[in-house]
């Protein structure tokens, strides 16, 4: 359950450097520190932090189809897949230190991409600040069928608000399912909300990350397999509008 589930106080408290360990603005300045031959202690703060800001979450990411595929097409980018179940979150964990591991001499490492465990429906927050991520990734979630279970869903006006929130203007929530009742629904919820507005087909399908969406999600393969159809709606972030 949810108590068993770590959260940073705030976007500055999280110890992102675990994550991604070739940021780490510790580690930087030891590097600095020892060409410049002095010691100098670090305060808690820097220890925690990187020398960039995660700009794409995968959320409810499963195995890391998409983060596995993204990362090495936005090598520059830091990526963070977000997912609930504490097995599956391991498995992603796991693979990127195998990953790293394997190409630790060649020129790209999978340094920029991390999974970890959370409810990305009640502190997404806590985890990213106003404006920082460019894009959100929301890949065959879970359709939650029966009517009463709908507000279980990650596409709701009020998801949308704090979507909206960690967003910058400009960026894009890709959105992919093989439900047609969940697409529309994320269509109209989506339409709706007064921070968004919907990519046209022509952009859509120039979009390289909807290519990598539509063919490397575990889900998306598992629709192919079985022929079935997949709905695709991109959202771009509006400006603010001047009163806000
Ligand atoms: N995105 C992957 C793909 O396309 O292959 C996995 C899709 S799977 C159907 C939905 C995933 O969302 C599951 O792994 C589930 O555990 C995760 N999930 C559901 N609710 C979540 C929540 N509130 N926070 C984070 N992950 C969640």
């Amino acid at each position: 359950s949810d108590h068993t589930l770590a959260y940073p106080k705030s976007p500055v408290d999280m110890n992102w450097a675990t994550h991604y360990p070739a940021y780490s603005v510790a580690q930087e300045k030891e590097a600095e520190n020892a060409a410049d031959d002095e010691s100098h202690d670090q305060d808690q703060t820097s220890i925690k932090a990187i020398t960039k800001n995660v700009e794409i979450a995968d959320i409810g990411c499963g195995f890391g189809g998409l983060l596995f595929a993204l990362a090495p097409k936005l090598p520059d980018t830091l990526i963070l897949g977000m997912e609930i179940r504490t097995s599956v979150t391991e498995y992603v964990q796991e693979k990127i230190r195998a990953m790293r591991a394997q190409n630790s001499s060649s020129a790209y490492s999978y340094q920029n991409v991390a999974c970890l465990r959370a409810n990305t429906m009640k502190f997404l927050p806590n985890f990213f600040s106003k404006a920082q991520l460019s894009k959100i990734f929301l890949c065959f979630p879970d359709p939650h069928f029966k009517q009463r279970k709908h507000k279980a869903r990650i596409v709701s006006y009020t998801l949308n608000s704090e979507y909206a929130y960690v967003m910058r203007p400009g960026g894009i929530v890709y959105t992919i399912t093989d439900v047609e009742d969940l697409h529309k629904w994320m269509v109209d919820h989506f339409e709706k909300h007064p921070s968004f507005e919907r990519v046209g087909e022509e952009e859509q399908e120039a979009d390289e990350c909807v290519k990598v969406m539509r063919t490397e999600t575990e889900e998306g393969k598992k629709v192919e397999r079985n022929k079935g159809l997949k709905f695709v709606a991109c959202f771009r972030r509006c400006e603010n509008p001047p009163w806000r």
